[in-house]
């Protein structure tokens, strides 16, 4: 048996640096003061096409929606977070009193095809804020991720800044992009001339090489700006210059989801081929009134963990795994009573045990012992049972072994792993 095309399993071995970017990562979203929060990986399919819009690639095309066979009801693996998080919020009223700083973590599915940094289940720590209208939101959540950049050892990523305005100001922009596009319609692909009435704004993001051209000579949204909106822009610009973020406005970037307005970002590396976009997120003022709550102005981003982690080890990351203290070898009914405790005890006192399981003659325990890691074994025979004592071995420093007493091991053995 396979696994699903584009679903990943994490080895041992590799999942040793997951579990180091989520301790930063958690004590990165400590520190800015963000609670975190669970949802579930299946939603009705209507949260995802209202929240992310019905002509978005997302919803159109990659999307794993299903019916509950039991009941009917049409469901779908969630492709992100946002709408989600939007929706627990509003389900068990988290907004009544106070604006929300919250974070989650995990599996996202989308039917994509699968390459380098593009898989069906992918991850993404996702930040969302609700309940914040002004511009220092916006930029504490890029000065945040500038931080993590750091703490993960992360280099060559470069900042993209974007408005998309207000609601009147996309609908003049739209209104001229529908009119450009119409006058080079043999130009565009299927996929654009299909979303030039519905959802013009998204064929500037196309990947198509070939319309590049004429995506670069659409009309641009910033000239059709409402002063608001510039004025909350540059709120964010000089905050960030302020604290020492460097950015390039890029007029073009407009993201892949309907929710969006005002300030869009990207975090985007040279450094992964086409996959390079490894955080993404912006501002979403309608999206919680759209869904049922009372008008809550919102932002939030999310990062894909393994384009991270691809960075990382770009970069010769590795986690080092952490080592065994203690490997408990044992022969005999006593003596495997004894290995118990001790083992058990041991643990006690915040080491990393590992007791033989499965038998054996003491030579092939021995042998597993050393190639364990450990830093000593210890050796119990039945002879030592009956003394109350075992045979402690330090296998990474050099020394013979010798009796120790029971009361006396764990000191013995944190002299020996200092
Ligand atoms: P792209 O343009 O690469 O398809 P997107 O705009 O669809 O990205 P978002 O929905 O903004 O991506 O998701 C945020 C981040 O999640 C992305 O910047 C990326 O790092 C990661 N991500 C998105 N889709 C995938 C995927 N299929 N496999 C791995 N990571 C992904
Ligand atoms: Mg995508």
């Amino acid at each position: 048996m396979q696994a699903v095309k584009g679903m990943n399993d994490i080895l041992p071995e590799e999942a040793r640096l997951w579990l180091k970017f989520e301790e930063v990562v958690r004590h990165w979203l400590e520190a800015y003061g963000y609670r975190n929060i669970r949802m579930p990986l299946v939603e009705p399919t209507a949260l995802f096409k209202r929240a992310i819009g019905e002509v978005t690639d997302i919803v159109e095309k990659e999307m794993y929606s299903f019916e509950d066979s039991l009941n009917g009801d049409q469901l779908t693996l969630r492709p992100e977070g946002t709408a989600s998080c939007v929706r627990a919020a509003l389900q068990h009223n988290l907004l009544y009193n106070a604006p929300q700083r919250l974070w989650y973590n995990g599996p996202m599915f989308r039917h994509e095809r699968p390459q380098k940094g593009r898989y069906r289940q992918f991850h993404q720590v996702g930040v969302e804020a609700l309940g914040f209208a002004g511009p220092d939101i916006d930029a504490e959540q890029i000065v945040m991720c500038a931080r993590l950049w750091k703490g993960l050892g992360i280099r060559d990523v470069a900042l993209q800044l974007n408005t998309l305005g207000d609601a009147a100001s996309r609908q003049r922009h739209r209104e001229k992009l529908i009119a450009y596009f119409e006058q080079h319609k043999d130009m565009l692909d299927a996929d654009a001339q299909r979303r030039l009435y519905s959802n013009p704004l998204r064929i500037l993001d196309t990947k198509n090489l070939a319309m590049q051209e004429l995506v670069a000579g659409a009309p641009k949204l910033i000239d059709e700006l409402e002063e608001e909106a510039i004025r909350h822009f540059e709120a964010v610009q000089a905050i960030l210059t302020r604290q020492g973020i460097a950015y390039e406005i890029n007029p073009r970037l407009v993201r892949g989801l309907d929710y969006y307005n005002r300030t869009v970002f990207e975090w985007v590396t040279t450094r992964l081929g086409a996959q390079g976009t490894i955080c993404a997120g912006g501002r979403y003022d309608g999206l919680v009134e759209q869904m049922g709550g009372k008008p809550a102005p919102a932002c939030g981003f999310a990062m894909g963990i393994e384009r991270l982690l691809a960075l990382m080890q770009e970069d010769g990351q590795v986690a080092v795994p952490e080592a065994l203290d203690v490997y408990v070898v044992h022969q005999g009914e006593q003596a495997e009573s004894m290995a118990w405790q001790v083992a058990e005890s041991l643990r006690n006192d915040g080491m990393r045990v590992l007791m033989h399981c499965g038998g054996g003659s003491f030579k092939s325990q021995m042998k597993k012992a050393d190639g364990s890691g450990a830093a000593c074994a210890v050796i119990i025979g039945d002879n030592e049972a009956a003394a109350n004592a075992v045979m402690l071995k330090p296998l990474r420093k050099s020394g013979e072994q010798r009796l120790v007493a029971l009361q006396v091991l764990p000191q013995s053995i944190h002299e020996l792993i200092k």
